[in-house]
């Protein structure tokens, strides 16, 4: 067996101590003679890993008593829907700030339950950049402000919250969770699909204000997009994905062993910075997005020539470095480095790509 260093950008890599672990447990999970695949969302032996999971990740991230963690489906997508539906219900209005494909996508979703305002736009420039957000049209009759806080595709993060004026924020952190300590009660509701930084696909983690979870929905609204019914029954309305909710328990316990948030910040930190560095100083690559916005996780760079991006590509594979293919819309390359990739695997990544340009810069 040999595995190689992924950068996908997700479904992505997760701890190899946290497979080993769920390898060891598949068959018979901590004596009880089946895999957690195969055991009752009623049973205690289930009600012990969430309860776990939660009590985890409230440890993690320090998540204040008056907020709400949901363990949904659907993916960060589908909450595209369920935040108008479950929050424009004052003056069915709300500010998007718009600075890539997914905070758009969100954007265009929640026109259809409502005034949905564009903020501030950083398309001008293929969303290389967070706009200043210092001064924003907000207005007092929005029900909330969006941003999506680190952009997967276009390799931006936002290094200061918007001033939003005292309206809610909300933040789609799909693509950043967990990747360092964030101050929750700065936030109304803070979501992110978990298949990036967290655990496998299927699982979105909502983490809410009490106050917002209420029966003033958009009228027409499926019970299962109703954050009332899921927080009700603790993400035990109907079954959940159990698998998705135990391996995220392992990897909570993980980062907790670890020494934490702010332990992975500084390790994040550290990687990023040796791929940047190396960057900045490439005759043959270059970072494509504006320094003081760059993200930790995402890191997106071109050669600036469509046969030498593609030649790398095939290249940096066969050398065991996969997925690092930038996204469809953006061409060139994209390094994520999220939580579980270790800095060795950076480090060989930036070896690799110093010898290709020493083979290739002519
Ligand atoms: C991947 C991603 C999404 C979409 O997630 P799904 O779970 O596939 O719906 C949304 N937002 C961000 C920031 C992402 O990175």
């Amino acid at each position: 067996m040999s595995r190689v260093y992924n950068f996908s950008a997700g479904p992505a890599v997760l701890p190899e101590e946290v497979l080993k672990e769920a390898q060891a447990d598949l068959l018979d999970y901590k004596g009880c003679g089946m895999s957690v695949m195969e055991m009752s969302h009623r049973s205690s032996m289930f009600d012990d890993i969430i309860k776990a999971a939660e009590k985890d990740i409230r440890t993690l991230l320090n998540i204040p008593d008056n907020y709400k963690v949901l363990f949904l489906q659907g993916g960060a997508y589908q909450q595209f829907a369920a935040i108008p539906m479950n929050m424009m219900n004052k003056h069915h209005k709300a500010g998007y700030i718009l600075t890539g494909q997914w905070a758009t996508k969100a954007w265009k979703e929640a026109k259809i339950y409502g005034d949905a305002v564009a903020l501030a736009s950083s398309e001008d420039k293929t969303y290389s950049y967070i706009p200043d957000c210092s001064d924003l049209p907000i207005t007092d009759d929005m029900d909330y402000v969006y941003i999506c806080q680190n952009n997967t595709i276009y390799g931006t993060e936002y290094w200061e919250l918007p001033n939003t004026k005292g309206v809610d924020l909300v933040a789609d952190v799909s693509s950043c969770f967990l990747s360092k300590p964030m101050d929750v009660s700065k936030y109304a509701v803070m979501y992110g699909g978990v298949q990036k930084n967290v655990g496998p696909a299927g699982l979105v983690i909502d983490i809410i204000r009490d106050d917002l979870i209420t029966d003033e929905v958009y009228p027409g609204t499926p019970t299962m997009l109703k954050w009332k019914t899921q927080a009700d029954k603790d993400s035990l309305f109907n079954t959940p994905n159990c698998w998705a909710i135990y391996m995220c328990g392992l990897v909570f316990k993980w980062l907790l062993k670890n020494g934490g948030l702010e332990a992975m910040e500084k390790k994040n930190a550290e990687k990023a910075r040796i791929l940047y560095d190396f960057l900045d100083q490439s005759k043959l690559f270059k970072g494509t997005v504006e320094k003081k916005d760059r993200s930790v996780m995402n890191v997106p760079f071109v050669t600036g020539d469509k046969d030498m991006d593609a030649k790398f590509v095939a290249e940096a594979k066969a050398a065991g470095l996969e997925n690092i293919k930038g996204h469809r819309t953006v061409g060139g390359m994209r390094a994520s480095i999220y939580n579980a990739m270790p800095k060795a695997g950076v480090e060989k990544l930036v070896e690799f790509m110093a010898d290709f340009e020493k083979k290739n810069l002519k």
